[in-house]
């Protein structure tokens, strides 16, 4: 990193500044008890389950 400035490409500055605090995907996973994606750490919004219990009730369309 300590390299001076005219001999880092602007290709690979702006790779180091823009590239990697992008995640392509939010942390999704698929709920286990309706298959729903849902974020992971937080309970399903589809069925209101997080840990295999129900934490809020769901209306049913
Ligand atoms: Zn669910």
């Amino acid at each position: 990193m300590a390299v001076p400035k005219r001999k880092i490409s602007k290709a690979r500055r702006d790779k180091r500044r823009n590239s990697h605090w992008k995640l392509d995907l939010p942390g999704m996973s698929k709920c286990p008890k309706c298959g729903e994606m849902k974020l992971a750490h937080r309970m399903c919004k589809a069925c209101g389950y997080y840990n295999g219990r129900e934490v809020v009730a769901v209306k049913e369309a």
